[in-house]
Parts: C-alpha cells; structure tokens; sequence
C-alpha cells in the first residue's frame, strides 16, 4: 500500500508580477517500508516539496494522498492534526526543546496524542532505549553531543509509530564520523519496516537509502534503485 501518492502536484509563488514554478507537475508513489532519499541542486525544489510531503503547505495544483487521506485542501488545522498523526519529523538543527530532559522532549508528540502520563514516559524509554540512549534520559541537549541529541530528535520521531519518517538534511550539522552513525540508525529503522523520507543535497547520505528521486527545476529528473556495492566489510 502507497504511504505517499502525488499526482501532478505543483506549486507557484507569485513574486510581485513574476510567478515562479517552484514544482511543476510532480508524480511519485512510496510504498510502505521503502526509504528513499530526494535529492537535487539548489532552487530545485526540494524544500518546496518536503513541505508538501510534510503537510507544512499546501499545493497549487494536483493531489497529494498521505496514508489514504487527501491532504490537497486542507485547512491548517487539518494539515496540523494530520502532522501529528501520521508524520515524525527529524530537522538537520534537531529542534530540541533546550529547558527540558531528553526524556520530556521524545515524550512531546505523546502529548499532543492526549496519551496519558504513565504510558507516555513507558513509550518515551522504550523509544530512547532503541536508539540507545538509556543512560541520557535525564540530560538537557546542552549535555549532550551532536550525534546524541538528533538521537533523541530520531526517538520523538519515532514515538507516535507514525506512518511517515521525514527527515531534511539530518546530518547537516554533524561531522563525518557522527553522520555515519545516524545513517546507520536510519537503516535500523528502515529494517524495523517503517518508512522514510530523507531530503539532502549530499551524495554521500543519500547513498544510503534504496531508492532516490532526483528533481531539477521542479520535475521529477530521474527516480531510480540504488545500486548496492558488495562488499565485504
Ligand atoms: P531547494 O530546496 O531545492 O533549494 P526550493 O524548494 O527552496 O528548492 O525552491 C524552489 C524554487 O522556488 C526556487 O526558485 C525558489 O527561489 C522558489 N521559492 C521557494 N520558496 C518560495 C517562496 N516562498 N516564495 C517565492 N519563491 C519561492
Ligand atoms: P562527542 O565526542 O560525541 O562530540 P562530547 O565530547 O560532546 O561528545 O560529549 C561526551 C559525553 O559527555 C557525551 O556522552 C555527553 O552526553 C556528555 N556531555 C557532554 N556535554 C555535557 C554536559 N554539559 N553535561 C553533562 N554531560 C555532558
């Protein structure tokens, strides 16, 4: 079953007499379970469609069906309460909340779920201990490294069992080393059968999903497998 169906979605900015295409008739399906990477230059679209895919925005024209449900007219607070159920996003600046715990911070989407209190911070552990944070439940993302805190970012992603993971440019902050550990977290979570998103200008990131989508001037330029190299590390 299709997580994602868009048919000929597109959307233009008027800039004062001037309209720009931002995406310009963009058709794709991700089926449940794949991990897929949308990559593309700079002023291709990317952002333009992580936010539709995202339910930030809506489209000028064409459909967008997330999970079975039309999200091509709706209204904020539809798009909102769309977000929060079917959508768990990772930002590359991690988008912690500095005065509260690791631990308060997963718990948040929990919250909005209207979950209660017992059975939020049972989820919470569970979700920090899978991505093996159980000794930095208590810390502040002041007290934690870069690496750990887009792991706490990655747990209250994941919390909800969301049916979508969106994650813009997760490494952008990270050095080399750290990068590859998340990337290595990503397809833990891929093999645990969720699907994802991963929005990135680097090759090299993008690498590490099945599949990736190419866009070039808000069209789809190329939507291929990734080729896996044997190897025998
Ligand atoms: P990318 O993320 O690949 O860099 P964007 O989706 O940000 O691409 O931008 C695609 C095109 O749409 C660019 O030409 C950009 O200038 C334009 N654009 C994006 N957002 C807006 C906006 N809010 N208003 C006007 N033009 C925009
Ligand atoms: P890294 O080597 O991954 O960049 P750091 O050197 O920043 O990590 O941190 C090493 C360890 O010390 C981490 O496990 C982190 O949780 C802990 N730590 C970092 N800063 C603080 C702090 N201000 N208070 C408490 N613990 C901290």
């Amino acid at each position: 079953t299709a997580v994602i169906h868009i048919d000929d979605l597109k959307k233009h900015y008027e800039v004062g007499t001037q309209v720009v295409k931002a995406l310009n008739g963009v058709s794709l399906s991700i089926e449940k379970g794949e991990y897929v990477a949308i990559m593309g230059p700079s002023g291709s679209g990317k952002s333009t469609l992580m936010n539709l895919i995202g339910a930030l925005d809506t489209p000028t024209s064409g459909r967008y069906i997330l999970n079975g449900t039309d999200v091509s007219h709706m209204s904020d607070d539809q798009l909102a309460e769309i977000r929060n159920r079917e959508i768990g996003f990772v930002f590359q600046t991690f988008n912690l909340l500095p005065r509260y715990s690791a631990l308060d911070n997963v718990v948040l989407p929990l919250i909005y779920a209207g979950v209660k209190k017992d059975e939020r911070y049972d989820k919470g552990r569970q979700a920090l201990e899978n991505v093996g944070l159980s000794d930095r439940m208590t810390h502040k993302p002041n007290e934690l490294s870069g690496g750990q805190r887009q792991r706490v970012a990655v747990a209250r992603a994941l919390v909800n069992k969301p049916s979508l993971i969106l994650a813009d440019e997760p490494t952008g902050n990270l050095d080399s080393k750290t990068s590859v550990d998340i990337m290595r977290l990503f397809e833990d979570i891929h093999n645990a059968g969720n699907t994802i998103v991963l929005v990135t200008h680097e090759e090299d990131i993008a690498q590490h999903a099945k599949r990736i989508i190419r866009l070039r001037d808000g069209v789809v330029e190329s939507d291929e497998a990734v080729e896996k190299v044997l190897s025998s590390e």
